[in-house]
């Protein structure tokens, strides 16, 4: 197994409720098994423990025989990289998805249709606009319109009335077509929460993330019963443990799925098959991730019609990012059609 870091800087600086940050870190990791090879990669971040060190520190007691002799076993695969050591999520999203790009090259499939995929090749994504005055807000909604986007994310969480202003201004500014998400990252209490979502209804907003504190599960419910905008679960629901207690809960209406929270796709296929036995759909998210992974994210989508919306949009704003090949038209994020994940990265070189 080899790895590689990149440390890219951000096109522009990301504030949300819970801090800012200016780099994107991702380390890449190439699997070789026999005349065949996978990559993927990780991205470290608060939200699963994780620094460039760790990653790096954990993908360096990988075993060189980690797809060990069946391949497609990737339930062995996570056994084997659970007994090293619990949590290191990222570190073991890019092992995984750089199997799952091994095995769908080998089939001669794109990864969406090596999992049985059946809903094309594009999904709309959303652009995320991080906590800014007013003014640049719109400003950012404007830009990002002209580009192409047809959804945007806007993160809130730090002062309530400043925020529900920003929203509707960015509604003013986009027009009623344009879907707008929200993103609280913790920074609510149950009641301003509460408040914040029936602001929201009158915006058309279609969704509220992560409201209130990871941990404040019954809070989540209280929320999630008396808002008339639909709630979801982001930081409190990292693990298939964490989807169970919310979905037995009913303590939302969507989770948000991210590979680098799940240890990859193996999981993510869990939780969000879990999530739609109990009609609860999903939405597949990223963190500050190069096109490699949020390509993986992207296929992952295109396998499911429970997952309803799609968040992949950090790579928009990654400088010199070293992987290639998705392209953005029409607002809707597109995969390539050779297999695997499709992703041109240095270590094709
Ligand atoms: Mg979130």
């Amino acid at each position: 197994m080899e790895t590689r870091t990149f440390i890219s800087k951000r096109r522009c600086s990301f504030r949300i409720a819970t801090g800012c940050s200016d780099t994107a870190e991702n380390i890449m990791v190439k699997i070789v098994a026999g005349d065949d090879f996978g990559i993927g990669s990780a991205s470290p971040s608060d939200v699963t423990h994780e620094t460039v060190k760790t990653v790096e520190g954990f993908l360096a007691k990988v075993p060189k025989k980690i797809v060990g002799t069946d391949e497609g076993d990737l339930s062995g695969v996570h056994r084997r990289l659970d007994a090293i050591a619990p949590g290191n999520t990222a570190a073991k999203a890019a092992v995984d998805i750089a199997i799952y790009d091994l095995l769908s090259k080998r089939e001669r499939k794109p990864l969406h249709k090596y999992l049985g995929g059946t809903r094309g090749d594009s999904v709309l994504t959303d652009m995320t606009i991080g906590i800014e005055s007013k003014e640049v807000t719109v400003k950012r909604a404007r830009k990002h319109y002209k580009e192409g986007f047809r959804a945007l994310k806007i993160k809130v969480g730090l002062d309530l009335d400043d925020d529900v202003r920003r929203v509707a201004a960015v509604r003013n500014a986009v027009g009623p077509k344009v879907q707008l998400r929200v993103d609280a990252n913790q920074g609510y209490s149950v009641e301003q929460a509460v408040r914040f979502c029936e602001a929201m209804k009158t915006i058309d907003v279609v969704l509220v993330e992560q409201p209130v504190k990871a941990e404040d599960y019954a809070g989540l419910k209280k929320v999630k019963d008396r808002s008339p905008v639909p709630i979801m679960a982001d930081e409190c629901v990292k693990d298939v443990a964490d989807a169970k207690r919310v979905i037995r809960d009913r303590a939302v209406d969507l989770i948000n799925i991210k590979l680098m929270k799940s240890a990859g796709i193996h999981d993510a296929i869990t939780i969000n098959k879990l999530a739609a036995e109990a009609g609860i759909g999903t939405m597949v998210g990223c963190m500050g991730e190069i096109q490699l992974s949020i390509a993986a994210g992207l296929h992952f989508v295109l396998s499911s019609d429970n997952i309803k919306y799609a968040d992949l949009d950090s790579h928009f704003n990654i400088i010199d990012d070293p992987s290639s090949r998705l392209e953005f038209t029409d607002g809707r994020l597109r995969a390539p059609g050779a297999p695997g994940l499709g992703i041109t990265t240095p270590f094709d070189e």
